[in-house]
């Protein structure tokens, strides 16, 4: 048994060293949990973080389950619970209207409408602040151009090697960890639909009469469709902001559309886009705050065979890149950095490594893969839909918190 010291220097309990490659949602809160067991963690993130980047996210049920296990509370950074769900066609008419305050008391935790860039630092602070015995350390900057799973061996762009008994590739959907997997040689693909992303102040749309019928209640996700596109507008930071995801076919803003998070998009060409929606609708998209209009190509990938090898894991969009269609990208990925902790208890000899990660990956596969699908059956065009719960209430389990029973 090794008895590395924890990132401080204050444990001398039996610890592994961890790297943990890309400090997004799923590495962070892989570090967090990592850490929690008492592991020696270190992150290794190509960005400065000078310019987050980002616009809302959900947190089901199944996060949050997680999340308030790690001490993250996302009300505390003024998550929205969400309350209603409103349904319109493109013209406006509306055709459901689902009161969610009673079906919300199913599950075990809320379902919340979060920042990706207040939920990001709420992990990262988690992560670097003491817990325990001590923090993990987190390495900006520093691109990670290569790993060896069979050595646990990060190479950095400035040829720097750091070793590890456990690498976790959490690099997101344009990981290079993946190809160290047997079958990871893949790439993610387009799913022919691109999405602009933006915030509207809510204050902006309350005090215009016309838009004002869009924001009476408080946690309230509205979608409007057409057959090959739709608007989603849900609220965020303490009901402040309104965040619109607009999904509409890629080649009619091929111009725009980039594989980047932080990829800028155009209001006149939005408002071209959706031109035959609801006139109340197109006004309340040309609220957009300036510069916070994105555009992003949506991003799939064929099922990969392995999510580990030897002394590597892959998790979160390294592993399974998710369309956006269930709010279950950053979910998974959480999800997935928790199970690693818990087939990963302080005890863990290096040497046991590598048949634990199998574990890890039964554990994962099947159910990732599956709310992966039903993503993909969520986003469909309405002429192709077939008969699915649009929002996993029933086909998913999302409230049901297996590390409960575990
Ligand atoms: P990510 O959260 O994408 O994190 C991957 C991390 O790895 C990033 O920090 C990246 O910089 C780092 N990385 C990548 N390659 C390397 C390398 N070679 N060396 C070192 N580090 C590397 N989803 C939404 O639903 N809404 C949003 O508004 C939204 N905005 C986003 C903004 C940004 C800047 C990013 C990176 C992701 C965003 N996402 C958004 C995606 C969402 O965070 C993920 O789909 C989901 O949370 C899964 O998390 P993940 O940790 O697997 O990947």
């Amino acid at each position: 048994m090794t008895t590395l010291n924890g990132a401080n220097g204050t444990s001398s309990s039996p610890a592994l060293k961890v790297v943990i490659v890309g400090a997004g949602i799923g590495g962070l809160s892989a570090a967090i949990a990592l850490r929690k067991e008492g592991h020696d963690v270190h992150i290794v993130e190509q960005s400065a973080f000078a310019h987050e980047a980002g616009a809302a996210i959900h947190l089901a049920p199944n996060a949050n389950g997680v999340l308030r296990r790690l001490g993250i509370f996302a009300e505390s950074f003024g998550a929205n619970t969400m309350d209603k769900l409103v349904e319109y066609t493109f013209s406006g008419e509306q055709q459901r209207s689902l009161d969610l305050s009673e079906s919300n008391k199913q599950w075990q935790h809320p379902w919340h409408l979060a920042h990706r860039i207040d939920l990001h630092n709420a992990l990262k602070a988690a992560a670097t602040n003491s817990i325990g015995n001590g923090s993990a350390r987190l390495q900006t900057s520093s691109v990670v151009t290569g790993v060896d799973p069979a050595s646990g061996t990060v190479t950095l762009k400035d040829g720097t090697h750091i070793q590890g008994d456990l690498i976790v590739g959490a690099d997101g959907v344009h990981s290079i960890t993946r190809k160290a997997v047997p079958g990871g040689n893949i790439r993610p693909f387009g799913a022919g639909k691109s999405a602009f992303r933006f915030l509207v102040p809510r204050k902006l749309a309350e005090n215009d009469a016309v838009t004002q019928k869009f924001v009476q209640n408080d946690g309230e996700l509205v979608i409007w469709y057409a057959n090959d596109r739709r608007i989603v507008m849900y609220p965020t930071s303490n009901n402040t902001y309104l965040n619109f995801v607009c999904i509409h076919p890629d080649e009619e803003t091929e111009e725009q559309s980039g594989e980047n998070w932080d990829q800028a998009g155009d209001l006149n060409l939005l408002l071209k886009v959706y031109s035959n929606f609801d006139p109340a609708v197109l006004r309340l998209l040309s609220k957009a705050e300036s510069g916070s209009i994105k555009i992003w190509k949506l991003l799939d990938m064929d099922i990969i065979p392995n999510l580990a090898s030897e002394r590597l894991a892959l998790l979160g969009d390294a592993a399974h890149p998710f369309l956006p269609h269930q709010g279950q990208g950053a979910g998974v990925a959480i999800e997935d950095a928790a199970a690693l902790a818990v087939v990963l208890p302080l005890g863990t000899r290096p040497d046991e490594v590598g048949e634990r990660l199998k574990l890890y990956q039964d554990i994962r596969m099947e159910r990732a893969n599956r709310i992966q699908e039903h993503s993909r059956l969520a986003g469909r065009d309405r002429s192709e839909q077939v008969k699915i719960d649009m929002y996993g209430f029933t086909n998913f389990n999302f409230g049901h918190d297996e590390y409960d029973n575990a």
